[in-house]
């Protein structure tokens, strides 16, 4: 069973056509979209506005979901709500670009799942000012689990920490 799939396909023939109707619906659905450092999920929500349009969809709301991150710091780990204003257009000539669309079933998923890993940060910081992780020991600066040292140097964590902040 693949999860998530089925609630963001949408049965649109009703709004192509001549006149471009709109529709109004709500999608709740489960997902698991993962990034480096971050997850999205479990539960997603969008308030959506379809209304057809020559030669496509215009799809417009509000989408919120969840999202768990790790510091690329000090890889403490948080979540945080998502909120995005979605806008976006599926199309039913051949646009390599765009979303495509087949008249009879928008499949949301991909621009959805676009629009929020977007609005999610690739290097996710805890706070402006995390200080990250001892090259030497590991300790969390933050906390000051790190006693000092006199040299750090060859450490296998002075490799991890450039990692981090490159
Ligand atoms: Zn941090
Ligand atoms: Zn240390």
């Amino acid at each position: 069973m693949t999860r998530g799939h089925a609630p963001f396909r949408i049965p649109i023939s009703d709004l192509l056509g001549d006149g471009g109707r709109r529709r109004g619906i709500t999608i709740d659905a489960e997902v698991e979209w993962a990034l480096d450092l971050s997850s999205v999920g479990p539960h997603l929500h969008a308030d959506l506005t379809l209304q057809g349009a020559a030669g496509g969809l215009l799809v417009r709301g509000v989408i919120e979901t969840e999202a768990a991150h790790s510091c690329h710091r000090c890889l403490v780990e948080w979540s945080e709500l998502v909120r995005i204003e979605f806008s976006e257009v599926l199309g039913l000539d051949d646009d390599p670009d765009g979303y495509p669309l087949d008249g009879e079933v928008a499949d949301l998923e991909t621009p959805i799942r676009d629009a929020v890993l977007l609005a999610v940060p690739i290097g996710p910081t805890c706070k402006p000012d995390c200080r990250g992780l001892c090259a030497s020991c590991g300790g969390d600066l933050n906390t000051g689990a790190c006693p000092g040292h006199d040299e750090e140097g060859d450490s296998p964590f002075a490799s991890l920490r450039e990692l981090f902040d490159s």
